[in-house]
């Protein structure tokens, strides 16, 4: 098939789709939890306690990571100030509804709470940099130097915050001073989430539109009747789309990090943009089922208040785009 053909509608709505920030996760000690009464009591607890008003997208109860007699609660932010308040570790109940709970993980800062400098020369002391911007942002978590596929430094440098409003404000001013130098700042564009047919290992599409009648097993590519069984056995890896020895689903294949960079360019594409907060956005969202791990940690996402992501203010999305391929 064509590289273009696999760019299909379903693949370019997944990729700027639902649930654009991880989940929060909740572990309770018991497999019965009522999850919508969790919900309203945490949201109550937190606008009661806190005067915080955490607003949620969704939520899914999930087994799969825990013991028989757990279960998890995933939660998933609306917006970067909802992620803030969950963030912050202070803003958790002791208990819920008088269950007792631990959150076996934190989730990763996302794309709209971190930024791009521009421009910042590898000979720098970088733990100098960073201690500089720490001390004039608190809220800055994490100074990332940005590395190229080959693993080598680029002068980009990306910051992790741990609330919107710092961010957005260096955002809006363009601007950010370390060190009695300027940098420019950009939006941080994550690449495009891949969506891969959990039935055939295709490209953009989705297993309910499947047109395969077995599955295929993500390890060796051969299909099988109960591949569940077959897999949990396999040992031999090749990739159906490149023949390469690693899982067909691995965002490390040279064919997958093509379709990825494919998406990316055409979500960047100026028609999009304009059109980003029309059609785009009204996502039917059961037409979207639980990502699987490869997908989950890949998305993609723009602040609709910034205007600096576009390619025509600054080459980062240019990088960005040879950074995944
Ligand atoms: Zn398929
Ligand atoms: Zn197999
Ligand atoms: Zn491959």
């Amino acid at each position: 098939m064509c590289e273009n053909c696999l760019l299909t509608d379903e693949a370019k709505l997944f990729a700027q789709s639902r649930y654009p920030f991880p989940p929060f996760i909740i572990r309770f000690p018991t497999p019965y939890i009522h999850e919508q009464k969790i919900v309203e009591e945490l949201c109550k607890y937190l606008k009661e306690n806190k005067q915080l008003a955490l607003e949620l997208s969704g939520y899914r109860k999930a087994s799969a990571k825990c013991s028989s007699n757990e279960c998890d609660l995933l939660l998933f932010v609306k917006n970067s100030y909802s992620f803030s308040i969950l963030y912050d570790e202070k803003n958790w109940p002791q208990s819920i509804l008088g269950l007792t709970y631990t959150r076996p993980s934190t989730p990763s800062i996302p794309p709209q709470l971190s930024l791009i400098i521009k421009n910042v020369s590898l000979s720098i002391d970088f733990a100098d940099f960073t201690n500089e911007i720490k001390a004039s942002y608190p809220n800055v978590r994490n100074v990332i130097r940005m590395k190229h596929k080959n693993q080598l430094n680029i002068k980009l440098v990306k910051l992790e915050f741990s609330e919107p409003g710092q961010r957005d404000e260096i955002l809006n001013r363009g601007k950010i001073f370390v060190h009695f130098l300027t940098y420019d700042v950009e939006g941080y564009l994550a690449p495009a989430r891949v969506l891969i047919c959990s039935k055939c290992m295709g490209l953009g599409h989705f297993r309910k539109q499947c047109k395969q009648t077995q599955d295929t097993c993500k390890k060796c590519g051969q299909t099988y009747d109960d591949v569940n069984n077959h897999t949990s056995t396999c040992t031999q890896l090749q990739c159906i789309h490149c023949q390469g020895n690693h899982m067909s689903n691995d965002m490390k294949c040279p064919k997958v990090k093509q379709f990825r960079a494919d998406l990316t360019k055409f979500l960047l594409s100026p028609a999009i943009q304009a059109n980003h907060q029309g059609n785009y956005l009204n996502l039917n969202s059961t037409n979207f089922p639980p990502l699987n791990s490869a997908q989950r940690h890949t998305t993609f996402n723009h602040n609709p208040n910034s205007n600096h992501w576009s390619p025509n203010t600054g080459s980062t999305n240019s990088i960005l785009i040879k950074l995944i391929l």
